[in-house]
């Protein structure tokens, strides 16, 4: 094994470099058709929402663009926690005003080191969902554990540790589970998704000693990577009070807890890609 392999990637060059020219090529032709679309699309346009933005990482060379989103969130929204934004939908009440509640998958290392202190130093407070199996991974000891957290198994990321998790916790940052080991809960049976769901809430309330109260689907596709007749219902059951998923949109007034949809985002955007989402019902 060559000694570049342990160490693990620290900017979205080389992370896409490492996926390939095939998504780079995608990723090009959608930001030039967005580039064209989203000057027809205005947030600002409507009075009222509840987005959940969602990032996977903020690489060394994202911090600035990432910096510039927070800013841009807090000029067109209120940025609210996870809490607020689950006591919102369950109020009621039409939702007043626009709100923005920012999440992170997965639970890597670049959190702590990238996005937390923006968020700080923005005064916005974001919710990070951790694959709680993951917390506490050594790069070397765990090497071919972390290689295989992506399928093409040649990105190698650092996870945080759980001291990490306590510091953004202080921080005001909220921590969720992600289940432990990364599943499809589509692949799994009752019992074993029910243990994915109880097992990572006792792993990151022992570890945090924080209340771990809202969960998010991995992969997050309806039908495809959860059951939404079974899976949602079975989370509310283990006493979460909320499900995530990685559906795109809007959650207005009526929109359950357990089906909030959230907008995927790169770091790295501009904020015509953010504009085009957001404004996008
Ligand atoms: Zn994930």
């Amino acid at each position: 094994m060559s000694s570049e392999l342990s160490l693990p990637i620290r900017t979205y060059n080389a992370f896409m470099a490492a996926e390939g020219l095939s998504s780079k090529l995608r990723d090009v032709t959608r930001s030039s058709v967005i580039a064209g679309l989203s000057i027809a699309r205005n947030p600002v346009a409507q009075q009222n929402w509840l987005r959940f933005p969602y990032y996977h990482h903020v690489f060394d060379d994202e911090r600035a663009g990432f910096a510039r989103q927070i800013r841009y969130f807090k000029n067109i929204a209120d940025v609210i926690s996870i809490d607020d934004a689950v006591a919102l939908l369950e109020s009621d009440a039409p939702i007043d005003g626009r709100h923005i509640c920012i999440t992170f998958d997965d639970g890597f290392k670049n959190w702590i080191e990238n996005a937390v202190p923006i968020l700080v130093e923005e005064k916005a407070v974001a919710a990070f969902f951790v694959a709680a199996g993951y917390i506490d991974t050594d790069l070397k000891d765990d090497h071919e554990k972390l290689l295989a957290f992506y399928d093409d198994g040649r990105r190698l990321m650092e996870f945080l540790s759980w001291e990490d998790c306590r510091t953004m916790i202080d921080a005001g940052m909220t921590i969720g589970s992600h289940s432990v080991d990364h599943v499809h809960l589509m692949d799994l049976s009752d019992a074993e998704a029910e243990d994915e769901l109880r097992r990572s809430k006792e792993l990151i309330e022992k570890n945090t000693g924080a209340p771990c109260n809202h969960f998010c689907c991995p992969f997050g596709r309806a039908g495809i990577d959860y059951d939404p007749a079974r899976h949602p219902e079975m989370t509310r059951q283990v006493g979460y009070k909320s499900f995530l998923t990685g559906h795109r949109g809007d959650n207005p007034m009526g929109t359950s807890p357990f089906d909030i949809k959230r907008d995927h985002f790169l770091a790295n955007w501009g904020n015509y890609q953010l504009r085009y989402f957001l404004g996008t019902s």
